[in-house]
């Protein structure tokens, strides 16, 4: 679907767009717009819309601020949940971000996986598809509008109402995203109380974040609207399921077939596929570190709530952290279930890619995939099995990206320096309080 300025000017004309947000995305993940009013437009199709980006995360300093959005016209869309009083309608724009210089900047997240992307072409592939499942919880607000962690339901896995007290606004989720062009799958209660699922069509990596951030825009807005708040944290409350972001990924040959999917390969899957495993297995610790970005990230990859804690292939198991659900052929793919909804998705697949081809340049062979529950096993049985464990701290997965050379450079050496000081700079925040918890167990013990 190519969109032309053309195009997009009689669209604006015609429905009234007086408005039009242009989006991007910071280090953290975090959307970020800067909204102009229509008599921009040309200005905005011309790359010359100029802001200052000193204050956003992970970008740079004080001197070196200005910066372009150069619009992606092909992200032009309506903002069909937004309406100003004075009847007109917003529109949005991603972009991706550009020096003074007219280069690609550096910090851009965007623009990095971009950079990778170019890399797989290189490798002789047409595209990185992926099909994200984002999950959340939808909890309530007080009277004052604050956020709660109380509950909107008691449902659990694919419940039905009266159960299911979430119902109205997930199916207005489901709505307003079908207005905006999204094809949803499906969309089920998870196993949390108010926790749910929305799935929707798999899309090439670029398309994939960008439809991302807008699923989450969408989530919250209708949420709010119904007096509730959506959170994609990891863990919002120990015990009980977290929230992940199961990442189905496959590689596509030049001549659009799926390069995972061999007739007669052994479970019919290719070299490709399996070194693509072996090298996702290869660089997982380091991985780690960018689709598990926060302190709280790592109370979800624990054992008991079907959320990956061991580094490990396999073919049905939901206790590895990657699976090959049963699907071949064009459908043919890789779920790698580590990541969860707080990771910044285009940094997330910029590592992910850069491991699976690194794995398949080195044709790392990920050895015999593990049919049973690792959860059961002993130590001494992971230990002869060759099973690792994911890092368990932040801190711990930044210590393997330091050592990691493939992933510090699909991230780029802006985008890595600033990332590792926000991230110790979290850790280091978080070691200085002192928690409820310590209280609890230490005061009276000691
Ligand atoms: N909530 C689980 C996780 O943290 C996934 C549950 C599921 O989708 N089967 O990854
Ligand atoms: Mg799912
Ligand atoms: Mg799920
Ligand atoms: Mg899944």
């Amino acid at each position: 679907h190519e969109i032309t300025r053309e195009m997009i000017k009689a669209q604006a004309e015609k429905e009234h767009v007086h408005y039009i947000r242009l989006q991007f995305t910071d280090m953290l993940g975090i959307i970020k717009n800067v909204e102009v009013p229509k008599s921009q437009l040309d200005k905005v199709l011309d790359n010359k819309m100029m802001f200052d980006g000193s204050s956003i995360e992970g970008f740079v300093r004080i001197h070196e601020s200005d910066m372009y959005l150069y619009p992606d016209l092909n992200t032009w869309k309506i903002l069909t949940w937004e309406h100003p009083e004075d009847g007109s309608r917003v529109a949005r724009l991603i972009c991706d971000v550009y020096t003074t210089e007219g280069k690609p900047f550096a910090g851009d997240p965007r623009g990095n996986l971009r950079r990778v992307l170019a890399t797989m072409e290189a490798a002789g592939f047409s595209a990185f598809n992926i099909g994200l499942e984002p999950e959340f919880y939808l909890f309530k607000r007080d009277e004052k509008g604050r956020p709660t962690l109380d509950f909107s339901d008691a449902g659990g896995y694919f419940d039905l109402s009266p159960v299911d007290g979430a119902e109205d606004c997930r199916r207005e989720i489901v709505l307003e995203l079908e207005r905006l062009g999204f094809e949803v799958e499906a969309s089920h209660h998870e196993v949390g109380p108010s926790q749910n699922e929305i799935n929707f069509k798999y899309a090439n990596a670029l398309e994939a974040c960008d439809n991302l951030q807008t699923f989450k825009l969408v989530v919250r807005n209708v949420a709010h609207k119904h007096g509730l708040k959506a959170t994609f944290m990891a863990k919002p409350i120990a015990g009980i399921a977290g929230s992940g972001m199961h990442t189905n990924s496959s590689l596509f040959d030049l001549d659009g077939n799926n390069a995972f999917f061999d007739e007669n390969g052994r479970h019919q899957l290719s070299d490709n596929a399996y070194h693509f495993i072996g090298g996702v297995l290869e660089h997982a610790n380091a991985i780690t570190a960018i689709t598990n970005p926060t302190l709280n990230s790592y109370k979800r990859l624990v054992a008991g709530f079907e959320a990956p804690c061991y580094i490990s292939y396999s073919t049905s198991n939901r206790s590895a952290l990657i699976r090959i659900p049963a699907s071949r052929g064009i459908s043919t793919r890789v779920e790698v279930r580590s990541p969860d909804p707080m990771a910044n998705p285009y940094l997330a697949l910029a590592v992910i890619l850069a491991a699976g081809l690194d794995g398949i340049k080195k044709q790392v062979d990920p050895g015999a995939p593990i049919a049973e529950d690792i959860f059961e096993m002993s130590y001494d049985e992971r230990k002869a099995l060759n099973i690792e464990n994911l890092p368990s701290t932040i801190t711990e997965a930044l210590q393997h990206l330091r050592k990691d050379p493939v992933i510090r450079e699909a991230l780029g050496d802006h985008i890595y320096r600033k990332y590792m000081e926000a991230k110790y700079l979290e850790a280091r925040d978080f070691r200085l309080e002192v928690h409820q918890w310590e209280i609890d167990r230490y005061l009276s013990m000691y």
